[in-house]
């Protein structure tokens, strides 16, 4: 009885679905696919009048003119003490490790693109990961300390989604434990707790500048450091070692950036307010347009933080909702609504990591339960209000 019954429902909740689909495909085919996200690109013209400079110049890359000026105007905009650019946001990750020479264990998350742990694995770092905070998606505090181990070195939190993490906490702990912290602060372009900015926290934050990110350089990344001494050593390891012409003090990378996509990124810089109020524009609207809608929740902006609008999360309670995760997803999907499930599956769950100990669901409960729900809607500049409307009918079915 009991069994024939949840059967009955199973199928006509399937039948339903299927129908649901057919209809809704049928009537939008000839809809405008609507990206996830979309490059903030610089005027061309303007492109192409630093493009002739760099050509009359004959200097591409290994420090130029325009490497200078855009570190000086990144430190400034970021307000910033000390900025070393690089070739992506991955290297910087990697050169931190080598910088502030971490070994042994590394306390990190597993809600975050992969090539968090990718940067551990490459330093031959063992990855200790802890479960996460479903608020901001961010690492818990207050599971750092029982992760701690006497081979832990440091703590590598994300600002996920450019959520700021409880830097405050993470300091006192690593203070305690003698740690250092390195933040992968990727998704935190621009973001400010009371007024100063969260990319100041910790030994070292990461940024990357990639196409997908609020502000880009095409590839590029950069990483924040608080003394000159620090700057020196991570140029010289961006740079193969080299101090001078024949001095090689480190077993360096090449992570340099160019001289075109540091021109390209002065030119973006430029636009990045414009971009970053477009995006607040857009978060406002989607948090108006589902606010009532059961088993739907959106993030909320934080106190006394100025926020960046980089990503647009919702996470779907299937018992609520009526729908799960996967099921909105491919819905989406099939009325050309191309939201992405940033993070899933975590990190954890990815073979060179599965088997470590602290990968094991049960130390990740929260973790998992935030990844089996999320869909990213897309979040850009460019999205029109009838973009937004037809995002949110999806969704509001
Ligand atoms: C994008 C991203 C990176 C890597 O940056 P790349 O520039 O693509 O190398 C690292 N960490 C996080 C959290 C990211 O989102």
């Amino acid at each position: 009885m009991e069994i024939g019954k949840r059967n009955y429902k199973k199928v006509e909740y399937h039948n339903l679905l299927a129908a649901f689909k057919n209809l809704i495909t049928a009537k939008h085919e000839e809809e405008e696919p609507i990206t996830v996200t979309s490059p903030l690109l610089p005027d061309l013209k303007e492109f192409i009048s630093y493009l002739e400079d760099i050509w009359n110049r004959k200097w591409l890359t290994n420090n130029g003119h325009y490497h200078q000026e855009l570190e000086k105007a990144l430190c400034e905009y970021l307000k910033v003490p000390y900025i070393s650019l690089f070739t992506n946001g991955t290297l910087p990750l990697m050169v931190a490790l080598q910088a502030l020479r971490i070994s042994g264990e590394v306390i990190t998350t597993p809600y975050s693109f992969v090539a968090t742990t990718h940067a551990l694995w490459w330093n031959d770092i063992k990855t200790v990961f802890v479960d996460i905070d479903p608020r901001t998606g961010n690492m818990d505090p207050d599971k750092i300390e029982a992760a701690i181990t006497p081979k832990t070195t440091a703590i590598m939190p994300v600002h996920v989604y450019g959520n700021p993490c409880d830097t405050q906490r993470i300091q006192e702990i690593a203070d305690k434990y003698n740690l250092k912290v390195i933040y992968d602060a990727a998704h935190a372009f621009g973001v400010d707790v009371k007024g100063e900015s969260v990319l100041n926290a910790g030994d070292i934050s990461t940024l990357s500048f990639h196409a997908t990110k609020v502000y880009n350089t095409v590839e590029g990344g950069a990483l924040i450091c608080h003394s000159e001494e620090m700057k020196k050593r991570i140029d010289h390891l961006k740079n193969f070692g080299f101090e001078d012409e024949t001095t090689v003090v480190a077993p360096g990378i090449n992570g340099k950036m160019d001289e075109i996509r540091a021109a390209y990124g002065l030119l973006n810089l430029k636009q990045v307010d414009d971009a970053i109020a477009s995006r607040k524009c857009v978060a406002e609207a989607y948090r108006e347009g589902l606010k009532d809608v059961k088993g739907i929740r959106c993030m909320c902006d934080l106190p006394q933080v100025k926020h960046n609008y980089a990503y647009f999360p919702i996470f779907i309670d299937k018992a609520e909702y009526g729908l799960s995760r996967d099921d909105l997803y491919e819905i989406m999907k099939s009325r050309n609504i191309l939201g992405r499930r940033y993070f899933y599956p975590l990190i954890s769950e990815f073979s060179t990591y599965r088997g470590l100990a602290s990968a094991n669901p049960a130390n990740l409960p929260i973790a998992h339960q935030i990844a089996n729900s999320v869909i990213c809607l897309p979040m850009h500049a460019g999205l029109s209000k009838k973009d937004i409307e037809r995002v949110i009918k999806v969704i509001r079915k």
